[in-house]
């Protein structure tokens, strides 16, 4: 998409995220704008960026590698959004601001083990599958607090929130509220740090701010539909 569609996409998504966030009795600029950039050239990036979001998030390690070196995020922080194994740990490792969709023991002592090694903190949240949706990545909800307490115990890992994608097709409301209660739950008992609750997409962000959301994640609102084709 050209990057004049791009800034002014930008600005009527900002302009929404502000009215959610006053509508919700949020202070303005409370809510993190993560633009998700997956099969997004550079220039598309920084288009967005030039255009005030505040974060960006990449779903593939591989184009993640690829696109960092050409500095196309240069500037805002980097989540990583995508399905993280733990074989991904040591390419991901020092890559990024915070790993949103951490899922699984293994990854996590992985992480935690580079850490120490290399003297360095990873900031995580947990993603959770919230819609309880069977071959789904992430932990289901009742085994969350014991998943978020073992990550806070373990050297350079930081645990600063949850993480979850809702069912496709249904009304996000519901599982956004079940988000926003079990972390309000699981913080009573965690570090000041577990701050982030990362929620609602393109279709449903401003509910997801109405329920509690600090991060909502946005790609087809902002740059168009995806062509996964033309990707890599
Ligand atoms: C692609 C993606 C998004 C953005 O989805 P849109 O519907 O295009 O806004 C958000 N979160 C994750 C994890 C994604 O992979």
């Amino acid at each position: 998409m050209d990057t004049q569609t791009i800034k002014l996409n930008t600005a009527l998504i900002t302009g929404r995220v502000r009215r959610a966030e006053k509508l919700a009795g949020r202070a303005p600029g409370e809510v993190t704008l993560l633009a998700a950039t997956k099969t997004r050239t550079p220039e598309e990036i920084r288009a967005v960026i030039e255009a005030g979001i505040d974060a960006c998030g990449e779903n593939r390690a591989q184009e993640l590698l690829e696109k960092l070196p050409s500095g196309a995020y240069n500037g805002k922080p980097l989540h990583f959004i995508g399905s993280f194994q733990s074989n991904k740990a040591h390419l991901l490792y020092g890559k990024t601001d915070m790993i949103e969709s951490l899922n699984s023991p293994k990854a996590a002592r992985i992480l935690s083990r580079i850490g120490l090694e290399q003297g360095g903190v990873t900031n995580v949240l947990a993603e959770i599958n919230i819609g309880l949706e069977p071959g789904k990545a992430g932990i289901l909800p009742q085994a969350a607090e014991a998943f978020c307490a073992d990550i806070a115990a373990m050297d350079a890992m930081r645990i600063r929130g949850l993480m979850a994608i809702p069912p496709a097709g249904e009304d996000g409301t519901p599982y956004f509220a079940a988000m926003k209660e079990l972390f309000d739950r699981l913080a009573k008992n965690l570090p000041d740090c577990f701050d982030t609750l990362s929620m609602g997409m393109s279709g449903d962000f401003e509910k997801a701010i109405a329920c509690g959301a600090t991060v909502v994640r946005i790609g087809t609102a902002l740059f168009g539909p995806r062509d996964y084709g033309a990707a890599k």
